[in-house]
């Protein structure tokens, strides 16, 4: 609880694809951890959701 908060951070395109991706934790530094991992999958999720929205 008392640990820094991690900041990671992707730049994606408007089709998804992922053009960098960046974290400060050891492994974020080569760009592979979880934690933008976990981003990608946040954000997915939202996306995800509010394509289910319908205007009524
Ligand atoms: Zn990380």
């Amino acid at each position: 609880m008392n640990a820094t908060p991690l900041h990671p951070w992707v730049i994606a395109n408007k089709d998804g694809m992922v053009e960098a991706a960046h974290c400060d934790c050891k492994a974020g530094l080569r760009e592979t951890c979880s934690h933008v991992g976990a981003l990608l999958f946040h954000i997915e999720a939202i996306h995800r959701l509010m394509s289910r929205r319908t205007v009524t």
